[in-house]
């Protein structure tokens, strides 16, 4: 599991990726980063991907499109790693 989650984070700004302002996205090169980074990078209608400096264009960062398999493993983490959270929700 823990392998697992060292892949779960951008590797541009080593964040784990989340559901929320680090999304997984990924580029047309068939790198992943995260919305934040997508953000950062973005300069008048293009990304130069950080890992292999191909340029990928898109009119918008929210186009970007999302990396939905990296998204469902985050949720699936969470649902196991946080047991507490869980019991807090527990009516008994
Ligand atoms: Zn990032
Ligand atoms: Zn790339």
């Amino acid at each position: 599991m823990d392998r697992i989650k060292k892949s779960l984070k951008c590797p541009v700004c080593y964040f784990t990726f989340d559901i929320n302002t680090r999304i997984p996205r990924v580029l047309t090169c068939g790198h992943n980063l995260c919305g934040s980074c997508c953000s950062k990078i973005y300069t008048e209608g293009s990304i130069t991907c950080p890992i292999c400096k191909k340029d990928n264009c898109y009119d918008n960062v929210s186009l970007i499109t999302q990396n939905y398999i990296v998204i469902e493993m985050i949720q699936e983490i969470k649902a196991t790693d946080e047991p507490m959270f869980k019991l807090k929700n527990n009516p008994f």
